[in-house]
């Protein structure tokens, strides 16, 4: 399994909070049937469907970049200690993978420069903050915030209109409005250059429909490109099935126009593809297949 990737003088490592679990198909996907996952076993073992009992085999994982002297995390996962009754998955989380994972790398929380969340989901916001004598504080206390400005805008506004509990299971309030309070979170637009530089450019590219204002974030170095896609692609199954509707996604049709587009140009320029809840294949590369998609 590859964990790590080098491209030209920048490197972006995987950094997982939970490596592998089975989840219940209706997580993902209420029109996936069991035709079409026993059809995926043909190239997809166990550990990513099973049948049987009509599971997911899924992760839960954030990046690493380090280029020009700055590191980059991107996704912070779930967190510990969220109470969230409405996602049971991540709820009360007490475990230390994410933080002894980011050790492993040679980093500290104090190391992490600036953090990049795809989106604004309680998936990927979870370890902006950490819990410290009953207030939630920055996990990252020297890190600029990217949040995307029009994801955190249709949140504010949800979280105005509809209460706390109402936004992403609460993770607006934990994990968003206190990096806000403690003056990290920078509002950023579609396309932001994070960073520019001769070892190579880390940028926020568009990627549509699976929440407001949700972008993949690429790096390109020395001729390469990797493209961390956040939820624009959750599960392999939607390599066979690109056009899956993904239970979460805001826009279904335009999230599905997005996965194409990304699989597409993985697979025809041979950019890397790294995803954040896929298992064992999170740094993989992609080909056509017939009309469809494989790992590469
Ligand atoms: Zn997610």
């Amino acid at each position: 399994m590859k964990r790590s990737l080098q491209l030209g003088g920048m490197t972006i490592d995987l950094l997982p909070e939970i490596e592998h679990r089975m989840m219940p198909v209706s997580f993902l996907f209420d029109a996936l049937t069991r035709e079409q996952m026993e059809a995926g076993s043909s190239w997809l073992d166990g550990r990513f469907l099973d049948p049987a009992t009509m599971t997911l085999g899924l992760a839960f994982q954030a990046y690493v970049i380090r280029s020009e002297g700055l590191t980059i995390l991107v996704d912070s996962c779930n967190g510990n200690h969220k109470q969230r009754p409405t996602a049971p998955w991540q709820h009360d989380l007490r475990s230390n993978a994410f933080l002894d994972n980011l050790g492993r790398l040679g980093l500290r929380c104090e190391d992490v420069d600036i953090v990049v969340c795809t989106h604004l989901h309680c998936d990927h916001v979870g370890w902006n903050t950490r819990l410290d004598n009953g207030r939630w504080v920055p996990t990252f206390p020297n890190a600029r915030h990217l949040f995307g400005r029009k994801e955190y805008d249709h949140f504010l506004g949800r979280f105005q209109r509809e209460g706390a509990a109402a936004v992403n299971h609460g993770a607006f309030v934990d994990s968003v409005l206190p990096v806000v309070d403690a003056g990290l979170a920078f509002f950023v637009d579609d396309g932001h250059v994070v960073v520019p530089g001769a070892e190579g450019e880390v940028s926020l590219m568009p990627a549509p429909g699976h929440s407001f204002g949700h972008c993949c974030v690429r790096a390109r170095a020395d001729g390469e490109e990797a493209i961390i896609c956040g939820d624009a692609l959750h599960h392999p199954i939607q390599l066979e099935l690109p056009d899956l509707r993904m239970r979460a996604d805001l826009y279904p049709d335009v999230a599905i126009d997005t996965r194409r587009r990304l699989l597409a140009h993985c697979a025809d320029t041979g950019a890397w593809l790294l995803a954040g809840h896929i298992p064992f294949h999170s740094i993989a590369q992609v080909r056509r297949f017939e009309d469809r998609f494989r790992f590469g």
